[in-house]
């Protein structure tokens, strides 16, 4: 791979938790309805994401792999209106460049799969391959060819509780998809894909926890300025000392635990606690695609409103 690959890479790829973000979100924008992510060795050994969506077409394969080559935006003015998790078509060849990948891909129109293996960013196999519809990335020894990004890595466990905090991440804004994390041969998360986010809460906090959660619903605005606010909230009885019980989708994304508009939902919960003390809350923000920009930082995980107020009300109602 050339320097400034690697230099791009860094960007998107800073440790293992971002990689299995990034294969996540292709496997729910490529329409997946069941995806396993395994880990092995703090996922510095191996990461592996393996959905049925809708695979990638023999003839694509290699271009998927090539810098700002995505399939999901059309024409420029996308770039305002974006439906799909991922739109810049770096995560692929990134990760490709910092790590030895497999990928074993196919299409459901077609009767063969592919198997590419790219070590380096270098291509080093190309078969075709039977296997079922669908994708399966897997990627080892991260950072192998970049030593000085690895020993920067914390232990074993910051990464794997990294891993598990996107994992639940995604498992709570998707609940329709039936998601299994194994964690070192052992199944860490198993949803039942059924749709309801409580049974997903469930699976994360338990039942206990998660059936004293209250529903919350708010709606503000209408047509472009619409938003719809939805979810499930701890009573004050049951709040938290951290905010990493926090998890607020826009438009089936999930945010920062410290942006700005985890703040406003503070507030709003505020008005009536303790200091110091945090809810529990998995909040379902949706506005109009072309009423936020998710292009502000190279991981996706802030957003610009342009409508703020009407979605700081419609959070303030509903919470
Ligand atoms: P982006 O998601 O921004 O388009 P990526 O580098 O993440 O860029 O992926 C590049 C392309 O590879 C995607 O646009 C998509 O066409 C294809 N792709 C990646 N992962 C999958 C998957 N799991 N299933 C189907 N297609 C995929
Ligand atoms: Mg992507």
């Amino acid at each position: 791979a050339t320097i400034a690959a690697q230099i791009a890479a860094g960007e998107v790829v800073e440790r293992p938790a971002s990689v299995i973000k990034e294969l996540v979100e292709n496997a729910l924008d490529a329409g997946a309805s069941r995806i396993t992510i395994e880990v092995r060795g703090g996922g510095l050994r191996e990461l592996k994401v393996q959905d049925d969506g809708c695979g990638i077409a023999s003839h694509e394969v290699e271009l998927a792999f090539e810098r700002h080559a995505t399939s999901k935006l059309q024409v420029a003015d996308d770039l305002f209106n974006i439906r799909t998790l991922g739109f810049r078509g770096e995560a692929l060849p990134s990760i490709a460049s910092v790590a030895q990948l497999v990928c074993i891909t196919r299409n459901a129109n077609e009767e063969v799969g592919t198997e590419l293996r790219i070590a380096g960013g270098d291509l080093q196999a190309r078969v075709p391959c039977g296997c079922s519809p669908g994708t399966s990335i897997s990627v080892r020894n991260l950072f192998y060819n970049l030593p000085v990004r690895r020993e920067y890595l914390r232990s074993e466990a910051t990464e794997l509780s990294a891993i598990s905090a996107v994992v639940q991440q995604y498992a709570l804004a998707y609940p329709e998809v039936r998601f299994s994390m194994i964690l070192d041969g052992r199944l860490a998360l198993q949803t039942s894909g059924d749709g309801d986010r409580r049974s997903v809460l469930i699976e994360i906090y338990g039942l206990d926890i998660a059936r004293q959660l209250l529903p919350v619903e708010a709606e503000v605005g209408e047509d472009l300025q619409a938003v719809r606010v939805s979810g499930l909230i701890s009573p004050p009885e049951l709040t938290r000392s951290s905010r990493s019980y926090i998890h607020v989708f826009v438009n089936r994304r999930a945010l920062q635990p410290r942006g700005p508009l985890v703040a406003v939902v503070e507030d709003a919960y505020h008005t009536m606690l303790m200091k110091g003390r945090h809810p529990l809350v998995a909040l379902d923000i949706r506005v109009h695609p072309t009423a936020v920009d998710v292009n502000v930082h190279p991981t996706k995980s802030e957003v610009k409103f342009r409508f703020g107020p009407q979605v700081h009300s419609a959070i303030g109602r509903a919470v």
